[in-house]
C-alpha cells in the first residue's frame, strides 16, 4: 500500500483515508453564476491581492466582476504573503508576469523600499495599496506604488452628498485608514480636522507626518467621551476609522450608548462589514446623515482597476459584486 499524506485540516489518518477513498464531487453552483469570464489561456493577465491574511477579502469578487463586465481576459487572485516576505513576494509577482497587485495589511508600509517609484500621495501617506508592474521579465523589474485609499474616501464621501471643502471634521482613530482619511480631507480643503485616538502618541505622529501636506488645521487629542462629544458638537462630519462595530464586535461603537448623536452631523463609518454598523444606527436615530464604508472600498478598487487596465472602471458592477461578497 502506498503512503497517505495527512492533509491539513483533517485531523486523523482515518479521516484522510476516508477522503482518499471517497473524494468529494465537484458541485455545480445553483443558480449558475452569471459571470462569463473567458477561459484562462495564454493571454490571461493576472493581478492579485498581497496580504496576510487575504481569504476574507471582497476584492477578488469586485475586480473579477469588473473584468467580466468590460470583457477583459484578466483575473484577480488572493496572494497570501507572510509578514517579512514582501520583497520576495513582489519579485515573484514580477517574475510571474503579473500586471500588478493591491497591497493590504501588514505590507502597506513595508512594501515601499521594494518599489522602483512611489507616487507622491503614497509617499506622503507612507503607505502603498496598489502596485503597477510597468516592466517585468528583466532582472530589475519596474514597479510603481500608489495609494487609492485617500481619493477613494473623498469620492465616496462626495457621493454620499458631503462636500469636505471648508468643513470641520472629527476623525476617530489614527491607524492606516485614518491616515488616508486625514490626507484626503486636507487635500480636499477641509478647514480643520481633529484626530481623536486611544493612543495620543499615534494621533500626534499622524498630525506631524501629514502637516507638511495639509493646508487645513490638524489637531490631535486622546479619545475620551468628553473630547468626542465636545468636538462632535462643533463639527460637520464625524468619521469612524477604528474597527469598532465590525464583524465580531458588532455591539461596539465609538459613540456612548446613552447619548443622542447630533442631527446636524454627517457620520461616515469606514467599517464595511457589516454595512449597517451600530454607529450608523445611532446616527440615523439621532437624525444625522450617514455614509457606510462600502463606497470607499469600491472606489479605491475602481481606481486600482483603472491604473492596471487603463480603462474606466464599472463602478456599479463592482459595488454590487462587493455587496454580494460581504453578504
Ligand atoms: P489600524 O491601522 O489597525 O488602526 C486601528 C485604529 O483603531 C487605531 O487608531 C486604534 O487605536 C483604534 N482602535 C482599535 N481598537 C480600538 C478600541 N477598542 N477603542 C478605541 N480605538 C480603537 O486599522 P485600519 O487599517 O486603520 O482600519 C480601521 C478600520 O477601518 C477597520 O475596520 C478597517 O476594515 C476599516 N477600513 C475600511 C476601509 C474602506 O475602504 N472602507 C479602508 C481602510 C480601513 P490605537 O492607536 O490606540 O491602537
Amino acid at each position: 500500500m502506498g503512503t497517505v499524506t495527512v492533509h491539513p485540516g483533517r485531523e486523523s489518518y482515518e479521516q484522510t483515508l476516508h477522503f482518499v477513498r471517497h473524494p468529494k464531487r465537484c458541485m455545480h453552483r445553483d443558480p449558475v453564476p452569471e459571470m462569463t469570464l473567458p477561459p484562462i489561456d495564454g493571454q490571461t493577465q493576472l493581478v492579485g491581492l498581497v496580504g496576510w491574511p487575504v481569504g476574507h477579502s471582497a476584492s477578488p469578487a469586485m475586480q473579477n466582476a469588473a473584468f467580466d463586465a468590460c470583457g477583459l481576459n484578466w483575473r484577480y487572485v488572493p496572494l497570501p504573503v507572510a509578514p517579512g516576505r514582501i520583497r520576495a513576494g513582489l519579485e515573484g509577482l514580477a517574475a510571474l508576469g503579473f500586471r500588478g497587485a493591491n497591497v493590504t495589511v501588514p505590507h502597506k508600509r513595508a512594501v515601499l523600499p521594494a518599489l522602483t517609484t512611489v507616487a507622491p500621495d503614497a509617499r506622503a501617506l507612507g503607505a502603498v495599496n496598489t502596485v503597477v508592474v510597468e516592466e517585468s521579465g528583466t532582472e530589475s523589474p519596474v514597479m510603481r506604488g500608489d495609494n487609492t485609499d485617500a481619493t477613494g474616501f473623498i469620492e465616496s464621501l462626495q457621493e454620499g452628498g458631503f462636500d469636505p471643502e471648508g468643513a470641520s471634521i472629527v476623525v476617530v482613530g489614527a491607524g492606516g485608514g485614518a491616515r488616508a482619511v486625514v490626507f484626503g480631507l486636507a487635500q480636499a480643503g477641509a478647514r480643520n480636522v481633529v484626530i481623536l485616538n486611544r493612543s495620543l502618541e499615534r494621533a500626534t505622529t499622524l498630525v506631524s507626518d501629514l502637516k507638511p501636506y495639509a493646508p487645513s488645521v490638524l489637531e490631535a487629542e486622546s479619545l475620551g467621551r468628553e473630547q468626542l462629544v465636545e468636538n462632535a458638537r462643533g463639527a460637520d462630519l464625524l468619521v469612524n476609522a477604528t474597527p469598532l462595530g465590525m464583524v465580531g464586535q458588532e455591539d461596539t461603537s465609538i459613540w456612548p450608548d446613552e447619548l443622542s448623536l447630533p442631527s446636524h452631523l454627517t457620520v461616515f463609518d469606514l467599517v464595511y462589514n457589516p454595512r449597517q454598523t451600530k454607529l450608523l444606527g445611532q446616527a440615523r436615530r439621532g437624525g444625522a446623515d450617514v455614509v457606510d464604508g462600502l463606497g470607499m472600498l469600491v472606489r479605491q478598487g475602481a481606481l486600482a482597476f483603472e491604473m492596471w487596465t487603463g480603462q474606466e472602471a464599472p463602478v456599479e458592477v463592482m459595488r454590487s459584486a462587493g455587496e454580494g461578497a460581504l453578504r
